[in-house]
């Protein structure tokens, strides 16, 4: 299993700038659905679909931090 790399147009990363990369999509054959992307920056943004629907997000800033996947204000952290 290998997956699938392609290059996808600069959108926001978890980090704030809008930059490019490229898009993993992965299949394990069991209904879970990998569509990962990796910023040029170095941000990733997992995303895991599984067979029952759910979708499991998970952002992480290029410098390691984990970040939540909302459009919720940055309160001055
Ligand atoms: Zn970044």
């Amino acid at each position: 299993m290998t997956g699938t790399r392609t290059p996808f147009s600069p959108e926001t990363a978890p980090c704030g700038r809008k930059t490019g990369g490229e898009r993993l999509i992965d299949d394990d054959g069991y209904g879970l659905l990998i569509k990962d992307q990796y910023f040029d920056c170095g941000c990733r943004r997992i995303r895991h679909e599984y067979h029952d629907g759910s979708i499991h997000l998970t952002a992480v800033r290029h410098d390691g931090k984990p970040v939540r996947e909302q459009d919720e204000p940055d309160h001055g952290s």
